[in-house]
């Protein structure tokens, strides 16, 4: 089955689409009053509002419910945006169908768990109704294709990906910290799925989300979902990372729209450095290769003498070694200390097996 491209289901002109409104849906009023200010930015073709909400520790705002169903249909006579809300459980499903909603939108915290979207499948099988599937809280890509996969397994191939970053140890800045290899690889394993992108929650704060959009944008991702209120200081939900409408246009008109393809000149010029990569990487992988082929020679040698595997001051001198290196040469702090680990570790994953089968030879032969 193939996915709908997004633009038959969520027709726009302007890029980025836009999916906007409040976290939660608070009263009528403010759904009314923000859905009235969105509507008149040209990107924003989607009203947002979360009305069962996923707290992580009880006690705090939970939503107003389904009463702000009515308050959603409103928004869609009065103002002509589509409306999506998140859903968790099949009587959420059944209530925003009910009542009208356009889309919805499954929540990380729904998608790690396939016993829930297994249930909202179900929920959802006969009912023709687009469907948007954030990542899960955690980075784990199976995890996410397998919600997609059970969403389309109900009969849906209008649906969409949100990428929201992922809760990591290391924020590094970010409450979500995104992990862009992720969606991008989920783009690359399921051709002509439409990516969107939650800079809101990303960021976890206003300010980060013009340059999150923009990062987005220039991946190819196709839409925004950013959390918008009237009054973001006192909004009961994540107040910190929502904007006013004012804000939000200010944030579209200050996107750079790149594009996909360049012209036959430029086509060519990148073809050539592209040429440079290639080469690099070949080279990349021969000494990489050859590095390996030390490390096993390593392994015996180490067998023989009955040295053990790990020698920690050779690997921290080593390590402190490269990073100087690496850093006179502009190399950064992160990924530079990632690929030494990597190395390393492979180095010692074949001296452990190059030692258990030679261990494993003597035992043999005794
Ligand atoms: C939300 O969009 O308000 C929300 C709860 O998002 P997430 O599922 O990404 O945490
Ligand atoms: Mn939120």
């Amino acid at each position: 089955m193939e996915f709908v491209s997004l633009n038959k289901w969520i027709p726009y002109n302007e890029k980025p689409f836009v999916i906007a409104g409040p976290c939660s849906a608070e009263t009528e009023d403010q759904v009314m009053e923000t859905a009235r200010l969105l509507s008149a930015i040209p990107h924003v073709k989607v009203f947002r509002a979360g009305i069962w909400k996923p707290r992580t520790r009880p006690g705090g705002f939970e939503g107003v419910g389904k009463v702000a169903l009515g308050w959603l249909n409103r928004v869609k006579k009065e103002t002509g945006l589509l409306t999506t809300v998140e859903v968790a459980t099949p009587e959420h499903v059944e209530l925003a169908v009910a009542a009208g909603i356009d889309i919805l939108w499954i929540g990380a915290r729904t998608v790690v768990n396939p016993f829930s979207v297994q249930e909202l499948a179900e929920a959802l099988t006969g009912i023709d109704i687009p469907v948007l599937i954030k990542n899960p809280v955690n980075p784990d890509l199976k995890l996410w294709i397998g919600a997609i996969e059970r969403i389309m397994k109900s009969g849906h191939n209008r649906i969409a990906a949100i990428h929201r970053g992922f809760s990591q140890h290391e924020k590094l800045g970010f409450r979500y910290p995104p992990i862009w290899e992720i969606p991008i690889e989920l783009m690359r394993l399921m051709p002509g799925l439409p990516l969107i992108c939650d800079p809101s929650h990303i960021g976890g704060n206003a300010s980060l989300i013009q340059s999150i959009s923009q990062q987005a944008l220039d991946l190819e991702m196709q839409g925004l979902m950013i959390e918008t209120h009237t009054d973001p200081l006192n909004a009961l939900t994540d107040s910190k990372q929502q904007v006013t409408p004012l804000h939000l246009q200010e944030i579209l008109n200050n996107l750079i729209i790149r594009n996909p393809k360049g012209t036959y000149e430029t086509e060519r010029n990148l073809e050539a450095l592209r040429r440079d990569i290639d080469n690099i990487d070949e080279q990349m992988i021969e000494l990489l290769a050859r590095r390996m082929e030390i490390a096993h020679e390593m392994g015996v040698f180490k067998h023989k003498n009955n040295i053990t595997i790990l020698q920690l001051r050779r690997w921290k001198e080593l390590f402190s070694d490269r990073m100087v290196r690496g850093r006179d040469k502009g190399l950064s702090h992160q990924f530079l200390a990632n690929l030494l680990r990597l190395v390393h570790e492979e180095s010692i994953q074949i001296q452990t097996s190059v030692m258990k089968k030679e261990d494993n030879e003597i035992n043999e032969n005794n």
